[in-house]
């Protein structure tokens, strides 16, 4: 029987468009071998929607999303929208677009391919074997908790104001998604937070700690932020699934990528209840190369590969698409920033089409 779904493609700036365009190409030879049909809707969102519109996020591509399957995102912002006042700001439409969607969960793993060991900056007999996926919570804690704001004290001075605050019903949900990735990976979840200090993360910790009683089959551990950073370093190995609020993992999950080495292969998924997932490459519009050919498309492509696996429950495509990002590798295709010496250099048009070709003969 034929799937049929509905994506919205959100392109976005820089080198977003050069990247989407490889990437939905992927997708239609996938879905043309697995009887899968997609049908592809593209709107406006970042710097190109404010040229066109005057905002970030217009009101119709927010809609077009709702009504989609999935939404593939690839990078807003650049320099010339750098100096916008915040509200008109390429990343007020992301902000915006995640909580529209009530995305409230972010999903980021940091794999190490075989191929790319020495990308990493740190030694190989450290990261070899690292597949880490990090948890995040996306729309509460720290970046949205009330009151927040720039405030003048009786005395005249500024005073900024942030409030880290979580509900019991906003720990659970990122939770229980947090056990269910655990259970489809290796079945060991390490929650993170600053239980020792924060009223907020103790919550955290009691909630973790409670759900874990239905799911017996995973292993839960604790670590505080802290510690959790010097492990990511020193053994990051010892890690699988990682659960852990919107701030700690904004810096964990950026960090987890960087045992990696390589920004242009990172894929990320970030999912609600009810509406679509959004899949988007963790690395952001890359203006300085931009409209050249020499964007890295792989991120993209692993993002769609997470659209089928999370967002459409198609996993035998996202494997095709995995498997095939892992064969150009090993024939030694590269785009400049993962080049590395008796590799072949080429372009992001030249990695979409050996994807195709691989694609093709597998
Ligand atoms: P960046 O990720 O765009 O680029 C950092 C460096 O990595 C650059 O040297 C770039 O050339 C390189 N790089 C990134 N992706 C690559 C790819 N696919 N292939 C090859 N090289 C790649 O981060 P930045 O320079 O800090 O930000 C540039 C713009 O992107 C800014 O306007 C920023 O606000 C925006 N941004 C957007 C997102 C997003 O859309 N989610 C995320 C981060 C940054």
């Amino acid at each position: 029987m034929t799937h049929s779904y509905r994506i919205t493609l959100l392109p976005g700036d820089g080198i977003g468009p050069e990247i989407m365009s490889v990437t939905v190409d992927v997708l239609k030879v996938v879905g043309q071998q697995l009887d899968i049909s997609f049908e592809f809707n593209q709107a406006l969102i970042g710097g190109a929607a404010i040229d066109t519109t005057g905002e970030p996020l217009p009101a119709q591509t927010l809609e077009m999303c709702r009504q989609s399957d999935a939404v593939l995102l690839a990078a807003i912002g650049g320099y010339k929208w750098d100096n916008l006042p915040r509200h008109q700001r390429p990343e007020t439409g992301l902000l915006g677009l995640r909580a529209g969607l009530g995305l409230f969960a972010n999903l980021r793993p940091a794999t190490i391919l075989p191929q790319l060991l020495d990308a990493s900056t740190l030694k190989r007999e450290v990261v070899e074997g690292v597949d880490i996926m990090v948890v995040r919570e996306l729309t509460g804690g720290v970046y949205f908790g009330q009151p927040k704001g720039l405030f003048t004290t009786e005395t005249g001075e500024k005073r900024g104001v942030n409030t880290m605050a979580y509900t019991e019903a906003e720990i659970d949900r990122i939770g229980r998604v947090a056990f269910e990735t655990a259970r489809k990976r290796s079945k060991k979840l390490c929650s993170v937070d600053k239980a020792n200090v924060l009223e907020v993360s103790q919550l955290w910790r009691d909630r973790i700690t409670q759900l874990a009683s239905k799911y017996p089959d995973v292993e839960l551990s604790h670590l505080y932020v802290d510690n959790a950073a010097m492990q990511l370093l020193r053994a990051p190995k010892q890690f699988d699934t990682i659960v852990t609020g919107n701030l700690f993992g904004d810096i964990l999950s950026d960090a987890a990528a960087m045992l990696t080495g390589s920004i242009g292969m990172l894929p990320s998924a970030s999912l609600g209840n009810s509406n679509p997932g959004v899949f988007e490459p963790v690395h952001g519009s890359a203006p300085d190369i931009a409209q050249q050919d020499k964007a890295n498309p792989l991120a993209q492509v692993l993002s769609a590969a997470m659209m089928l696996r999370y967002g459409l429950n198609q996993p035998q495509a996202a494997e095709s698409i995995e498997q095939a990002v892992l064969k150009v590798l090993e024939k030694g295709d590269r785009t400049g920033d993962i080049m590395s010496p008796g590799m072949k250099q080429l372009g992001c048009r030249g990695i979409g089409e050996s994807l195709i070709k691989v694609l093709e003969n597998a």
